[in-house]
Formats: C-alpha cells, sequence, structure tokens
C-alpha cells in the first residue's frame, strides 16, 4: 500500500476518458469540514474509486471511502469505535447547467477543469454517512442507564397483573448487574 497522500488529486475527466481508477489512501486531517467530526486526528480514509464517461456528458464517479472513527453516543456519552463508509455514485461536471438539469434526479458535483482534490469528491459523502446514533441503536447501546420507569406505573393493584412479580425479580436482577 502506498502511503497516504493528503495532497492526493486527479483529473476526473482524463481519468474517465481512460476508465481509471483512484485507489489510496488520504489523512482524515486532510478533510477540513470531516476530521472534527470523528475522534482520530490520525485516521486514513481510505478510497477506491471508478471514473468512466457518462451518456449525458458527465463524468461518473462511483466507489467507497471509509474511516475508523471515535463517535460520542448521545446516550451514554461514551465514545464509540465505528468504521464510517460511503458508497459513492456521483457524477461530475464543470457546467452549472447540467447541475440543474441532472439534479435531483442524480448526485451532481459541480468542479473545476483539470486536477481537483480526491478530498472534494468524497468529503460530503463522507460527513453524510455518519451515523446519527453511535450505538448501532440507542436499544442497543451498551453503556445505557438502567431504566427506572417502570416505577411510574404502580398505580394498578398487583393482582390485576399476574406478571407483576416476574417483573420485579427482573429488575432486581438488572440492578445487580
Ligand atoms: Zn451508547
Amino acid at each position: 500500500m502506498t502511503r497516504a497522500d493528503e495532497k492526493a488529486s486527479i483529473d476526473p475527466n482524463d481519468a474517465a476518458a481512460h476508465s481509471r481508477s483512484w485507489i489510496g489512501r488520504v489523512p482524515v486531517s486532510a478533510f477540513e469540514r470531516l476530521s472534527p467530526l470523528i475522534g482520530k486526528p490520525d485516521a486514513e480514509v481510505e478510497v477506491e474509486l471508478t471514473f468512466e464517461p457518462d451518456a449525458n456528458g458527465t463524468v461518473r464517479v462511483s466507489g467507497v471511502a471509509s474511516v475508523n472513527a471515535i463517535l460520542e453516543c448521545h446516550r451514554c456519552l461514551e465514545d464509540v469505535r465505528q468504521e464510517i463508509v460511503a458508497e459513492l455514485d456521483l457524477r461530475l461536471t464543470s457546467s452549472e447547467d447540467k447541475l440543474k438539469e441532472l439534479m435531483p434526479a442524480l448526485d451532481v458535483m459541480v468542479i473545476d477543469v483539470g486536477l481537483i482534490p480526491i478530498v472534494a469528491i468524497v468529503e460530503d459523502d463522507l460527513i453524510m454517512s455518519i451515523p446519527a446514533r453511535a450505538c448501532t441503536t440507542e436499544l442497543n447501546c451498551p453503556n445505557a442507564p438502567r431504566e427506572l420507569a417502570s416505577s411510574t406505573s404502580v398505580a394498578e393493584d398487583d393482582s390485576s397483573r399476574p406478571f407483576a412479580g416476574l417483573q420485579a425479580l427482573k429488575n432486581s436482577n438488572k440492578e445487580e448487574c
């Protein structure tokens, strides 16, 4: 594997003309907006992109970008390790008119002619791929505070709730671990 290159760039039109791919790594520090979000300043973003001409006159970029992040769970406020994976399928063009013509049916990005940084191609999709919840679902949060809610519904007569005893047993078990 080659060294991570913070200035990695490509000419999408040229790459598409030759149906080329770009495979490599970019240090997350090169991503101005992404890097403060992933809690791991030394991480590297792995990128694998394929460029090809699209029938509508744009360059189609498809592939994947991924990075290992440390996210803070909003529920337990613990750090959770998580791989962020962005699947990309973009159209690149230097024409604003093409953008208006093809959006929103396709994901179109307007770029300058010539070399553009790999960062510019993958950063938005990576940011959008950061999960809203760090612990896979809030219910699965391994660090969730124990529920205190069952004590709020004791108004009912216990004899009408055959499983009340079982529930109490469960709760007492919970408190022990
Ligand atoms: Zn959590």
